[in-house]
């Protein structure tokens, strides 16, 4: 079965969710929405994407792009609708669009849970989105906790956990979000990250504190587990570097910093030099085990790129693809990850 998807929102999100749905060889993607001209548009149309006006399209004949449909027909082509609109317009969407049209979709993690019942993170809970209408793909952040925070579950089984986000101020092309001289704290506690992680591992007690900073590359954790049981660093290292969508970096490759590994990603040729795997530094995994079994680690996210394959799997689930580990091994091919 060929699953035929539209993508509503083109932007940050939606951009890299359709260039992924093209990848995906059990997928034919319909098309795109444009709901302004832009630069997307242009790149969009040079892709060969068939582009759906959201608002008549006036602006697009203006510049010369001759839409191929709207909205309404989107609808009618597609089989599911991956919505990558600014928070709060996917819920609208649901309402406006999807439900009347009996149409599957998923959100993003700009939506409430609320919005659909389910949060996804394929490796923690592929199976709850199997055959579901609705489904959000957790936030940027909330994907880089559970990846980690579910392997460590399996191995040691959590007690509790404290994490930090240090989060980038704005994405790279993002001209009006900041900071660009502060360290802004999130000035309540709980930060919301906590209980949107509990959305999909609803048994892990977890308390987390934010921070924006003027930087664009990545968000970076840092992360204080309590666990059941022992741990120690090898152990430790050997789980992160096993587990799907994960990978250890490492001072020695001099892979210290978020920039430099953006540039790596960037060297080894990934599409927009997309890192989607959570990255744990090596040197930064430490443990106490005196009186606590505490494991310590740091954790890099690429906000624009880890939710990617998040998306492909949850179509697969949404539309009945029973085996997650295997979607999963298929979404990483296409990606050139593990
Ligand atoms: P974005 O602003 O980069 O892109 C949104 C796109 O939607 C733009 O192209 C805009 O023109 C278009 N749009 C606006 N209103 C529309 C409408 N009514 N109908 C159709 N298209 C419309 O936003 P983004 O960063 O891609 O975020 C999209 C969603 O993904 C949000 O829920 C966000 O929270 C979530 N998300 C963002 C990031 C990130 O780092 N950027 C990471 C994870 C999740």
């Amino acid at each position: 079965m060929t699953i035929k998807v539209g993508i509503n929102g083109y932007g940050t999100i939606g951009k890299r969710v359709a260039d992924a749905v093209a990848m995906q060889k059990d997928m034919k993607l319909i098309g795109v929405t444009a709901h302004s001209y832009s630069f997307n548009t242009e790149v969009a149309k040079q892709k060969g994407y068939k582009i759906f006006a959201v608002n008549g399209g006036a602006d697009l004949k203006l510049n010369g792009i001759k839409p191929d449909g709207n909205m309404s027909n989107l609808l009618e082509e597609a089989d599911l609708i991956v919505d990558a609109t600014p928070r709060k317009t996917g819920k609208e969407n649901i309402e406006k669009y999807y439900k009347p049209k009996k149409l599957k979709a998923i959100v993003q993690g700009g939506e409430k849970h609320e919005t659909t019942g389910t949060s996804f993170v394929a490796q923690c809970n592929y199976d709850e989105a199997f055959g579901r209408d609705y489904v959000r793909i957790v936030s940027c952040n909330t994907t880089g906790l559970c990846r980690t925070l579910h392997a460590v579950d399996e191995k040691y089984g959590i007690a509790s956990v404290h994490a930090t986000m240090i989060r980038r101020g704005a994405d790279p092309g993002d001209i009006y979000h900041g900071p660009i001289n502060a360290i802004v704290p999130v000035l309540e506690m709980p930060s919301h990250h906590g209980p949107d992680v509990q959305t999909v591992l609803n048994n892990i007690e977890i308390f987390t504190t934010a921070l924006s900073v003027p930087s664009t590359l990545m968000h970076l954790h840092t992360l204080t587990v309590d666990l059941k049981k022992k741990a120690n660093v090898d152990d430790a290292v050997e789980l992160f570097k096993n587990s799907t969508r994960i990978r250890i970096v490492r001072n020695a490759e001099h892979l210290r910093s978020t920039a430099e590994i953006i540039e790596f990603a960037r060297d080894m040729g990934r599409l927009r030099g997309d890192m989607p795997e959570i990255c744990v530094w090596q040197e930064a995994i430490g443990v106490i085990s005196n009186s606590y079994n505490k494991l310590l680690y740091m954790q890099a996210v690429h906000q624009e790129s880890d939710v990617i394959p998040e998306n492909i799997d949850c179509i697969r689930a949404m539309m009945g693809f029973k085996d997650g580990d295997k979607s999963i091994e298929m979404t990483n091919k296409t990606f050139g990850i593990r």
